[in-house]
């Protein structure tokens, strides 16, 4: 089967295209690609028709002559109705499908095995980098699945991200994304206390960040994330907390994590009561807030 590339004119079918699907089309169709992108909701299409990318006005329109198919969408459920009803036993079998949405283990392996009993190529292709990263073309791409099918499509990958990491089987991109932002989630809460305590003990957070940034404190919540607005240029919480990546986002993948546990019936001993502050800061209205904003969860009013 044919690498989908610029050089065979190939035609890649968005579906999904939101705050992350958007610059991903755009940054397809500048790297030479023909783009056919759809939406449920009309109004995120057409802001795409000025960068090249064709609006298409069902999934059928998008996925009937495409190469590759890139579904960038909520969660599992969406994911499996648009594989479902709109894509499986109906596009061409030599479409190779790609995942990109952050969606449940579970569902992620069903579909791979729905996708090879219709006869279809598939990876799972999560991303870490957000917003920032995909405008960018700067994702990271954790793909399951098999590795030819991975070849098939690096140049499409490349042409949105800087670092693809082949995982293993199919659903073990999504595995991957999971177990790492089930790691930054925790350490933002560790992160947290750590300086709540120093602000109590008289330490100051510049001394603090300088010691753990040098020594075994030091992690990804501290120096790309850290809480404490203005210590660090480019962080969320120097920018009134705007994401990032959103209290919202890190506790539907805190929640995808307890599930695959319960399912593998692995023990957690952190990740439930982390789960919990993540649950209560955004019950308490601060969802759309960077997830580093948790460090204000017992000054804001509840
Ligand atoms: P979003 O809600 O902005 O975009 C999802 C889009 O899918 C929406 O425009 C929605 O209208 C569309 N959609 C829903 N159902 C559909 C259907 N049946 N057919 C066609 N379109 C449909 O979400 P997002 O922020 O772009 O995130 C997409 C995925 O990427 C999620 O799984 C998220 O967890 C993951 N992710 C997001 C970020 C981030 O920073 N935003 C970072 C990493 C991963």
């Amino acid at each position: 089967m044919n690498n989908i590339d610029t050089s065979t004119n190939s035609t890649i079918a968005v579906i999904g295209t939101g705050n992350m699907g958007a610059p991903m089309a755009i940054n397809l169709a500048a790297a030479g690609f023909n783009v056919n992108a759809f939406d449920i909701e009309k109004g995120k299409l057409q802001p795409l028709v000025e960068h090249g990318v064709t609006a298409c006005h069902s999934h059928m329109e998008a996925i009937e002559r495409a190469d590759m198919i890139l579904t960038m969408l909520p969660s599992g459920v969406e994911v499996t109705d648009v594989f479902c009803q709109h894509i499986l036993n109906r596009a061409h079998t030599d479409t190779l499908l790609v995942d990109s949405s952050t969606i449940d283990l579970k569902t992620a392996q069903s579909l791979h095995r729905e996708a090879a009993l219709g006869g279809y190529a598939m990876i799972d292709a999560p991303v870490s980098g957000g917003t920032a990263g995909a405008e960018s073309g700067n994702l990271t791409f954790m793909v399951g699945g098999e590795a030819a099918s991975l070849d098939r499509a690096t140049s499409v990958l490349e042409a949105m991200g800087a670092k693809t990491i082949h995982c293993g089987e199919g659903g073990m991109g999504q595995a991957a994304k999971m177990c790492n932002n089930l790691m930054l989630g925790i350490q933002m809460i560790s992160v947290a206390e750590g300086y709540r305590l120093a602000q109590k003990t008289g330490l100051s957070e510049q001394t603090l960040y300088d010691v753990a940034a040098n020594s075994s404190g030091n992690c990804a919540a501290l120096t790309a994330f850290n809480p404490i607005p203005n210590l660090l240029p480019n962080t969320p919480s120097s920018r009134d907390y705007q994401p990032g990546f959103s209290n919202n986002l890190m506790l539907k993948d805190m929640k995808l994590a307890l599930n695959a546990a319960s399912q593998t019936e692995t023990p957690l001993d952190i990740a439930p009561a982390a789960t919990n502050l993540y649950q209560k800061f955004s019950d308490a209205g601060f969802g759309e807030l960077d997830f580093s904003a948790i460090f204000n969860l017992h000054e804001k009013k509840q």
